[in-house]
């Protein structure tokens, strides 16, 4: 069936500096209304226009169109920032401006590309720029939880639709075969074999220095299964795979590999998929049925290219396939210039990332739970890559009670669900057991999944599939 598309038109009449910018989050929310969104620059003829983003002194009105105030102090990443609710929806902008007067673009600019994080003390983040929801500013710090960016989206369009209803019945829609949301289930594999000698070790380490039980009994249990990695308790992979087979979806695994001349960091996965007795034919087959396998590169390795090619490489030379996508393990991108390491990525060859999320907190760490496109600032454009933003993941939900976690984790589920965005979860391999250091792992992950199964709105796919179907929607909303 051929969409009928229609177009918003759109006068842009800022400073040619930020130019680049607003086009950058016009793509954004054309993306997210699912409209094509055709600009003109400069102080052209706003008679028509659906939409003016412009230096307007408040309250000035341009009839029948839509005004965004322009505000170049919403662009410095240090402007002090709060939230509030405006028609129904938190949104996001200056502290010292009345809420009319808020420049949404620009601050749909900060979230998408991470401004705020620059606020951050040097001193709350570890060595690879990491940091904990608490060292961010008080004002985002609050509003974790919020898809902000996607609610500017969805609060100018219900202004755009005020003025012209008829663009209603020509959105596009945002998910296929009449879905309403996306749910998307990875997992990370950081512990493929409990009785590989490193495994036992660090599991030693930790009940000497820890005195926690749990640890030896880790350990003990590694040592029954040290020459069959497939048949310990780490290995949880036909454990998932049967489950999602039962529910009649498909996950993504993305593996660590540590290949030759490849360097091992203290808190690098201690064993790998390239351990000894791990029978690839196994991965090979899964893939087959409809499995997607991802890297989950080494720390360090968003520094270094040529590690990230040869993880890559050694994985799909065993896989027999190419690997579109990629998660760091610890999230640990370039936190400081997220865009170097988009970089890379592309690059290596890769057409999506799924690293951003919170470390300690299950939400939105761009503001959105949409697929999207990062900035590149230096080019001053948006690279050609899709961000699958992590909401939420099992070591979040581990750091408080099962209640706790489960309540914070529905509350984004439902968060994705009414913005009809993407939830994806990433529950590691390792948790499958539900026993040890993972009880109650699944259990949590469980009770989550069980209402997305049960609603026909949702659309489970594996981000792959999630990142080729928003590339060919964002193909059919371009403006030729
Ligand atoms: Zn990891």
């Amino acid at each position: 069936m051929a969409w009928v598309v229609s177009t918003i038109r759109a006068v842009v009449d800022i400073p040619e500096a930020f130019v680049p910018r607003a086009l950058y989050v016009l793509d954004f929310l054309a993306a997210a209304w699912g409209l094509k969104v055709e600009v003109t620059h400069g102080p052209g003829n706003v008679a028509g226009a659906h939409l003016v983003y412009a230096r307007l002194s408040e309250g000035v009105a341009v009839r029948g169109a839509v005004v965004i105030p322009f505000d170049e102090r919403l662009y410095d990443p240090h402007a002090v920032c709060v939230a509030t609710v405006r028609d129904g929806y938190p949104v996001w902008g200056h502290h010292d401006v009345a809420t009319e007067g808020w420049d949404l673009i620009a601050a749909t600019f900060r979230l998408l590309t991470l401004a705020d994080e620059q606020q951050i003390d040097p001193a709350a983040r570890d060595g690879l720029g990491n940091f904990l929801v608490g060292a961010l500013p008080a004002g985002r710090a609050a509003m974790v939880a919020e898809p902000l960016a996607d609610n500017h989206a969805a609060l100018l369009l219900e202004k755009l639709l005020k003025i012209a209803p008829d663009l209603r019945e020509a959105c596009v829609p945002r998910w296929p075969v009449g879905k309403r949301y996306a749910v998307c289930v990875t997992h990370d594999s950081d512990a493929m074999h409990r009785g590989h000698p490193r495994e036992l070790a660090t599991a030693l380490t930790k009940w000497l220095m820890r005195r926690q039980r749990v640890f030896l009994d880790m350990a003990l249990e590694g040592l029954k299964y040290r020459h069959t990695p497939m048949a310990n308790s780490s290995w949880g992979f036909d454990g998932w795979r049967d489950d999602e087979a039962r529910h009649g979806f498909r996950s993504c695994f993305y593996l660590a590999v540590r290949p030759l001349g490849c360097r091992r960091r203290l808190n690098d996965c201690k064993s790998d998929a390239l351990v000894a007795g791990i029978d690839w034919s196994f991965f090979q087959q899964m893939r087959g049925e409809g499995w997607e396998f991802g890297l989950h590169p080494a720390l360090d390795a968003q520094r270094d290219l040529d590690e990230i090619v040869r993880e890559k490489s050694a994985l799909e030379e065993r896989l027999g396939a190419p690997l579109t996508g990629i998660r760091h393990h610890y999230l640990a991108i370039d936190n400081y210039r997220p865009w170097a390491t988009f970089r890379k990525h592309l690059a290596a060859g890769f057409r999506y990332d799924s690293s951003l999320g919170w470390h300690d907190r299950p939400g939105f760490r761009a503001g959105t739970a949409l697929p999207f496109r990062p900035f590149d600032p230096d080019a001053a454009e948006a690279l050609d890559l899709i961000e699958l933003p992590l909401a939420v993941m099992d070591c979040q939900v581990a750091l408080g009670s099962v209640g706790t976690a489960e309540a914070q984790a529905t509350l984004i589920a439902d968060k994705v669900r009414q913005g009809a965005g993407v939830l994806v979860l990433n529950w590691h391999t390792e948790t499958y057991c539900n026993r040890l250091l993972y009880a109650g792992y699944r259990t949590l992950y469980e009770r989550i999944l069980a209402p997305l199964l049960a609603d026909g709105d949702a659309w489970f796919a594996t981000p792959n599939e999630i990142a080729g179907w928003w590339r060919g929607r964002a193909e059919r909303l371009r403006v030729h």
